[in-house]
């Protein structure tokens, strides 16, 4: 049995995460079931940072993360932000929808396909623009807060899945496939198997809903330099493209609801997004490369979960991170590792209440309230 004060399970860039945030307080187990880190989710999506994307309370904790990615650049930590290529919300002819949003600046369609010369002016009314948005290097979060890990004593043991757990002596008795691992505080961070994973501690399912999203490389046009151009979603959110290593990422801003596993996209979804990319650009798609899906995981309100379960000692979740987990982590893992080391959130109670487990079955009530930022 090896003894740890952290059980993280989980290392997508969540667990990853929370696992840099408290290795520095405790001995750090990061239990994997895959072989390796962001084999899932993490590791497949657009990791863009837009600070518009979301409702209110995703955006709010966008803002907070944003901090820290800077906060992580000055310390060494990392440098995960690319230079801005910037967000274009188009409004195709004829749409009764606008796309007005904070954070947006209007354009016409004229100077839209200037930014992004894949757009034909005369297919677009106007656009709305959001010049800070870039690329997140996903991988360079994983590499700094493993490094941050190992520096602490801490573990990744990876091809682990958790299979069982047993409350004895205010601990935490876990089995991950050949391991037995101990310690009084769990986090589950396991993404679109966050509910099964919480069943196996004894808690409530919270009703999370991971939900398929394709994508497919495609090549731009023949005589287009997409190079730091801008991504392009349309108003109604039915397909969006971003420059992706001389390539267009193209997606078909899929949602369907499917049960957690390792997905693939459906010939059906990538040929819809084609189509819907030739409508709204007038360009033929000549080369299609390789396609891929990812599970995005919602609960109805679309916010994310992050704290104590309310009912299961020493059990936290950290998941429902929609299309919006690369961008908010940093933020989320610092209040989750906050509660657990019961020091000042850094946050405010109202977005606290938002984002707490409990919400969901009825018990909004926030644990130490005067710890959070506006007590
Ligand atoms: C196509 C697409 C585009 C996206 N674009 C963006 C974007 O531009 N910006 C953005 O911020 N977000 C984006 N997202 C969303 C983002 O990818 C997710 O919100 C984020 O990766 C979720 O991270 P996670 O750590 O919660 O989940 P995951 O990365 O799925 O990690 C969960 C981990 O838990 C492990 N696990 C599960 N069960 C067990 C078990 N029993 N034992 C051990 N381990 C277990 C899994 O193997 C997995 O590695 C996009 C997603 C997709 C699919």
């Amino acid at each position: 049995m090896d003894e740890c004060d952290f059980l993280i399970i989980g290392a997508g860039i969540a667990g990853l995460a929370a696992a840099a945030e408290l290795a520095p307080h405790g001995k750090v187990a990061l239990i994997e079931q895959e072989a390796h880190p962001c084999f899932h989710s993490s590791g497949r999506s657009a990791a863009i940072f837009v600070r518009s994307y979301g409702n209110e309370v995703v955006q709010a904790i966008t803002a907070r993360a944003g901090d820290l990615f800077a906060q992580a650049q000055a310390e060494g930590l990392f440098s995960a932000f690319a230079p801005p290529r910037g967000v274009m919300v188009v409004t195709p002819k004829g749409s009764p929808n606008s796309g007005e949003a904070p954070f947006r600046e209007y354009l016409t369609a004229q100077e839209a396909a200037r930014l992004m010369p894949c757009l034909d002016a005369g297919r677009i009314d106007y656009g709305w623009w959001e010049p800070g948005a870039c690329d997140i290097d996903v991988h360079a979060m994983q590499t700094g807060y493993l490094r941050v890990l190992r520096a602490h004593g801490g573990a990744l043991i990876a091809e682990a899945p958790v299979r069982s757990a047993d409350y004895r002596g205010g601990r935490w008795h876990v089995e991950a496939g050949a391991h037995l691992l101990s310690a009084p505080v769990v986090v589950n961070a396991a993404g679109a198997w966050i509910d099964r994973v919480a069943s196996l501690f004894g808690a409530h399912p919270l009703g999370v809903t991971p939900m398929r999203r394709s994508a497919v490389l495609i090549d731009p046009p023949g005589d287009v330099d997409i190079a730091g151009k801008p991504m392009v979603v349309d108003v109604d959110e039915t397909v969006y493209f971003k420059p992706d290593a001389g390539r267009l990422m193209l997606s078909p801003a899929d949602a369907t609801p499917v049960e957690p596993h390792d997905c693939w996209p459906e010939d059906l979804d990538l040929a819809i997004a084609i189509d819907r990319y030739e409508r709204l650009t007038g360009n033929s798609v000549s080369h299609v490369h390789r396609g891929w899906a990812g599970l995005r995981s919602f609960v109805p309100d679309e916010c994310p979960l992050a704290g104590p379960d309310p009912d299961v000692p020493g059990l936290h979740w950290l998941g429902a991170l929609g299309g919006f987990g690369v961008q908010t982590a940093p933020a989320l893992a610092r209040l989750i590792s906050r509660q657990i080391l019961d020091r000042p959130r850094e946050m405010d109670v109202d977005l606290i209440r938002a984002i707490q487990p409990g919400r969901i079955c009825g018990r909004a009530e926030v644990y130490r309230p005067e710890l959070s930022a506006r007590s």
